[in-house]
């Protein structure tokens, strides 16, 4: 093991701890000082151990504030195993408010399995995979929009390597019961690099989910996030007597390829004709792109150049060429799955 960073959490101790992962960082100011990423370890004895993150991205607040909430409850609550919660995971650039770290410009969702020599992002993806991947049996890594893109709340997950390890997902997925549900291979997003397929690499039942979106926070997301994840600690009777709200019926999607999203190809100002969930046809007009210089010249209409629903769609009106504006889903049938 090759990891730098370092806690005072025992967890193997009963109990509730609370300290850091501490991810050293010689700066200026500070030549051996460390990065503090709130990190707890709620052990309750025999039982599966849940891994709980958010902040991957530090723009995307809605599990940052679910998972919040819920360390209060975990702290009065009895369990059976353990839950391990990173809520602000990456915590420079949850600090900064940006998708990003200021520190590296790394971005922690395309870092994994990480690394101890390409600057502290690296670092914290490489102390998930090797210190705590290995105490785990599920993972949750809780993402929304964020400051770029407005998102229809879903659960994404891979597929499992094996039979048992995919009972465990369909089980995972089943208790967080998004309202909708996509199996991918990580194509047109972070393909192997993101927490939750490294997770699922290494063999723990691992999703994450988009909560909505923007540069505020959806008070919806962070309800759908924290009752997800009750669900979960009470469903796997980690938490068998914790509240949780009914699900909603979920309803399961795969992504469309990259090549079905819609991107912009000039700088301008983009004008959207769609929302996110609705349902659109092949050639319906996805929105309008409004060029800078010669304002005497027709805005390019944007098509879809299939149908579908429309799971993401980009946020800021300021467009460059190759911005993703719009991005398809498809509703799966019996037996396409
Ligand atoms: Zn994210």
């Amino acid at each position: 093991m090759s990891s730098q960073v370092w806690t005072s959490i025992d967890f193997e101790k009963p109990g509730f701890q609370a300290d850091f992962a501490r991810v050293p960082n010689s700066s200026n100011t500070s030549a051996y000082g460390w990065l503090p990423v709130p990190m707890l370890c709620f052990n309750g004895g025999e039982g599966p151990t849940l891994l709980l993150t958010a902040g991957t991205h530090g723009d995307e607040y809605e599990g940052q504030i679910a998972l919040r909430r819920l360390i209060r409850t975990l702290a009065d609550t009895e369990l059976r195993g353990r839950v391990i919660v990173l809520p602000a995971l990456n915590q420079p650039a949850v600090i900064a408010g940006r998708r990003n770290s200021p520190l590296d410009g790394g971005n922690l969702n395309r870092l994994f399995p990480g690394s101890d020599d390409a600057g502290p992002t690296a670092m914290i993806a490489q102390y998930i995979t090797e210190v705590l991947f290995p105490l785990t049996d599920y993972a949750i890594d809780l993402h929304s929009g964020g400051s770029s893109l407005d998102y229809l709340p879903v659960a994404f997950a891979h597929r499992g390597r094996t039979a048992e390890q995919s009972a465990r997902l369909d089980r995972l997925l089943e208790c967080f019961a998004a309202p909708n549900t996509v199996l991918t291979d990580g194509r047109g997003g972070g393909g192997t690099t993101t927490l939750y397929a490294s997770a699922n690499a290494h063999g723990i039942a691992a999703m994450t989910t988009e909560l909505g979106g923007g540069p505020g926070l959806s008070p919806a997301g962070v309800t759908l996030g924290e009752a997800g994840v009750r669900r979960v600690l009470r469903d796997l009777r980690i938490a068998p007597g914790l509240d949780a709200p009914d699900p909603q019926r979920t309803r399961h999607l795969r992504m469309l390829p990259p090549v079905m999203t819609v991107y912009a190809s000039a700088n301008g100002l983009f004008e959207p004709c769609v929302k996110v969930g609705q349902e659109v046809q092949a050639g319906e007009i996805a929105g309008h792109l409004h060029g800078f210089d010669d304002v005497t010249r027709p805005s390019e209409t944007l098509r879809f150049q299939s149908g579908g629903i429309v799971i993401f769609r980009r946020f800021p009106v300021l467009t460059a060429p190759g911005d993703a504006l719009a991005g398809l889903a498809a509703p799966v049938t019996r037996g396409s799955a």
